[in-house]
């Protein structure tokens, strides 16, 4: 795309690769980021992967719009990737454009720092490049780059292609890769395969509980968008929960729900269970002993979400002791904020307000059925009192681990629409709060509010 100009650029992810930040500003850099030109020595790739989608499966799909520029070493000896994504058609565009519109670049730079910033694993992103060449979907908008930074962008989806296709030789040499590139501790496991799917579905489990205590529904968990490392990977139409309701669909496409918010724990599993079923040639040559094999894998994934949930949420309610009412108490108040419609992420961060003897917190006045609060209120207090920190140490630790802002939909929609009036300001401003989304950020409180009614218009989905 012709004339391109920097959006915003990651200051502290280019410090973190070693980069200078002032490099970023400079037009040479906007111009390699849509991909005007290689860098000397290297030669970009596309990846060729299928996967399923929506259930079912897709024989080839591949990086349509993403090309993998080439590897670096950080300095602190971190390898990484950096891909860039949007810039045009590659061999696997499927007769698509390969590009991506300003909203969805706008949106995934955002929130690869975002999560990163909420402390959840994900690929980065480093710069936002934007171009005013017009892009056609179902409207004209702008096109947009992102130059996405990752140890590996690998799929799941990479793997299945190779088993479905029968390419076992294929399937052998990526695993064997990514385990000396990623994995480098089950190098010398006596069973590196099984080694290899035991991480995964152990690191599948504990993402997708962190993305549960965040509230954040990723919008489109096919296969083919599942990292093998664990990390948050395809930013979409994603969504993080406003008012609590365990049944959010955030993708305007998904049509019966599949990737709700409260169906993404066991398509987790399930997505496990396609990489298991691609691995089976690995894992031993008799058939049946590897699927029983991988079966007996797939069940540590259960127990490593239930134990990441439950720590998670002991620690966004203050508790540090272990006691058996714990899991009865997150449940009850999730059900209270269901019916009174509460902000997920407000009432958890307004819950360290809530004091052993004196205050009830702000967080009550967002019940409606107020004496139902109390009365949870008052068995939580009863709970804080078997913990041994004071108000204001518990208070400091919660405000640690409940984030004050997320990338809520409105936030993202409005940057987007100043972004599309050329005014980059929120943009680059949603970076800095969502980069340390912990703090108070007192400018940007208005950031930390309920969606205004308009956002009920806003629809996301897969087209972007
Ligand atoms: P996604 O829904 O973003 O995970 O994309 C599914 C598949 O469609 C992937 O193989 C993408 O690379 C491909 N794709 C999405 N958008 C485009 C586009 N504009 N041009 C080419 N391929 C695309
Ligand atoms: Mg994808």
């Amino acid at each position: 795309m012709s004339s391109p100009y920097l959006i915003s650029a990651c200051t502290a992810l280019a410090e973190e690769l070693g980069l200078d930040p002032a490099e970023l500003h400079t037009p040479g850099f906007a111009q390699w980021c849509m991909g005007h030109f290689e860098l000397e020595g290297t030669q970009p790739v596309s990846a060729l992967y299928s996967g399923h989608q929506f259930g079912h499966y897709n024989p080839q799909l591949g990086d349509g719009r993403a090309l993998l520029l080439g590897e670096m070493m950080g300095p602190n000896g971190q390898h990484w990737e950096l891909q860039l994504k949007g810039a045009g058609p590659t061999p696997y565009s499927r007769g698509a454009d390969g590009r991506a519109v300003l909203r969805s670049s706008i949106r995934e730079y955002l929130c690869s720092e975002a999560m990163h910033g909420l402390g959840i694993p994900t690929t980065r992103a480093l710069a936002l490049v934007g171009s005013d060449e017009e892009v056609y979907r179902e409207q004209i908008e702008t096109g947009a780059t992102v130059m996405r930074v990752s140890p590996s962008f690998v799929r799941f989806g990479n793997f299945e292609i190779f088993y479905y296709r029968d390419q076992h030789a294929q399937l052998k040499q990526l695993a064997d890769y990514v385990i000396d590139h990623d994995f480098t501790d089950l190098k010398d496991n006596a069973q590196p395969y099984h080694a290899l799917l035991k991480t995964v579905v152990e690191r599948t489990a504990a993402l997708v509980a962190q993305w549960q205590l965040v509230g954040f529904a990723h919008g489109v968990l096919n296969s083919d968008n599942m990292s093998v490392l664990g990390l948050t990977l395809d930013y979409g139409p994603f969504g993080f929960l406003d008012q609590y309701n365990p049944g959010f669909i955030c993708n305007h496409s998904d049509h019966h729900g599949r990737y709700a918010f409260d169906q993404q724990p066991s398509i987790g599993l399930w997505n496990c269970s396609c990489f298991a079923q691609a691995l089976l040639p690995l894992l031993h040559e008799d058939g049946e002993t590897a699927a029983a094999q991988a079966r007996e894998l797939l069940e540590l994934y259960e127990p490593m979400l239930v134990k990441t949930f439950a720590l998670g949420m002991r620690a966004k309610l203050g508790l540090v002791k272990e006691e058996s009412v714990d899991q009865q108490l997150s449940s009850e108040l999730l059900e209270l904020m269901e019916k009174n419609k509460a902000d997920y992420t407000n009432t958890f961060r307004q819950l360290s307000d809530i004091t052993l003897n004196g205050d009830r917190g702000k967080a009550r006045d967002s019940f409606v059925d107020r004496e139902a609060f109390d009365v949870w209120t008052d068995k939580y207090r009863e709970r804080l009192s078997l913990e041994s920190r004071d108000d204001a140490a518990r208070k400091q630790a919660m405000d640690a681990v409940n984030p004050k802002y997320v990338l809520r939909n409105y936030l993202a929609q409005t940057a987007i629409e100043k972004a599309q009036q050329k005014d980059f300001s929120m943009v680059n401003d949603l970076l800095t709060v969502l980069q340390s989304p912990f703090d108070e950020h007192p400018e940007f409180s208005a950031w930390a509010a309920e969606p205004p009614s308009w956002a009920d218009e806003i629809s996301v989905s897969c087209s972007s």
